[in-house]
C-alpha cells in the first residue's frame, strides 16, 4: 500500500464527519463516491474506504446496505459480541474477490465492476467478521459456513446467479465453500442447529473431528455418506 495515500486517508478519518474537500465526494469531473465515509447504523458501524476514485455510487451504496442488513442477523444468530465496527476498502491493488481479516475487508473494484449483481460477497465476508476464528479451525468448514450463510442470509443471490452446486460424483465435504454449504443445508434439515454449534466451538476452540458425532451421532464422514445417497433439498434463493 502506498504509504502517502494511507497517511493522507487516516488524517482524513480522523477529522470524521468534517472531511476535506478532495473528499467531499465531488470533482471538477463530476460526482465521485467519497474516499472515506463513517456510516453508524442500530449500535453497528461501517468504515468505507474508497481507494479507486471512479467505483460506481450504486455498488457502494448496495454494499453498505448489504451490510447493515445481514450483519446484524449474522451477529444475532452466531456471534453478539461480533466486532461493532467493521472497515471495508475498495483496493485497486489488491487481485483477489475479496479477503477478510481482524474486522476489515479489501475488495477488488475490477472484480465488482464485472460482477456488480454478486453483491452478497459482502454477506459472506462479513460472516467471517463473525466468525472471529483464533483457533486452528480446517478451512473448508470455516468458508462452508460462510457460503452457507450467503445462503440462508444473501439478499441478492437470486440475480447474481449464485447458487449451491447440484450434489456430484467425486465431490466431498473438504472441497469447501458451496460444495459444503449445501452438505450444511442437508445436515441442517435433518440436525437442526447442528450449523450454530459448530460455529460456537470453531469460536472457542473446541472443534475436532469428533464433535459430529457428538452433535449428531454420526462422524462427518458418515454423515456425508448418508448425504450422497440421499442429496435432495429444495432450496430457495432470493
Ligand atoms: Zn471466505
Amino acid at each position: 500500500m502506498n504509504s502517502t495515500l494511507t497517511a493522507v486517508m487516516m488524517a482524513g478519518l480522523a477529522l470524521g464527519p468534517a472531511l476535506p474537500a478532495w473528499a467531499s465526494g465531488h470533482s471538477q469531473n463530476g460526482y465521485q463516491a467519497p474516499a472515506a465515509d463513517t456510516i453508524t447504523r442500530e449500535g453497528y458501524t461501517l468504515v468505507f474506504i474508497n481507494r479507486q476514485p471512479d467505483f460506481d455510487t450504486t455498488t457502494r451504496q448496495r454494499m453498505i446496505d448489504v451490510f447493515f442488513t445481514v450483519y446484524p442477523k449474522e451477529a444475532n444468530r452466531f456471534n453478539t459480541h461480533t466486532a461493532q465496527k467493521v472497515v471495508f476498502t475498495i483496493d485497486p491493488d489488491y487481485d483477489g474477490v475479496a479477503e477478510t481479516g481482524n474486522d476489515k475487508v479489501r475488495y477488488n473494484p475490477k472484480w465488482l465492476k464485472a460482477h456488480p449483481e454478486d453483491i452478497d460477497v459482502v454477506t459472506h465476508e462479513a460472516m467471517h467478521i463473525v466468525q472471529a476464528y483464533t483457533h486452528p479451525v480446517p478451512g473448508w468448514l470455516t468458508e462452508g459456513i460462510a457460503d452457507y450463510v450467503r445462503y440462508v442470509y444473501g439478499v441478492n443471490n437470486q440475480k447474481g446467479n449464485w447458487r449451491l452446486p447440484d450434489l456430484k460424483p467425486g465431490q466431498n465435504y473438504t472441497n469447501a465453500y458451496r460444495i459444503t454449504a449445501r452438505f450444511l443445508v442437508w445436515v441442517e434439515k435433518n440436525h437442526s442447529g447442528t450449523v450454530d454449534r459448530l460455529d460456537k466451538a470453531a469460536r472457542e476452540g473446541k472443534y475436532t473431528s469428533q464433535i459430529w458425532t457428538t452433535l449428531t451421532g454420526k462422524t462427518v464422514d458418515e454423515l456425508w455418506k448418508d448425504y450422497s445417497q440421499n442429496p435432495q433439498l429444495e432450496l430457495t434463493y432470493r
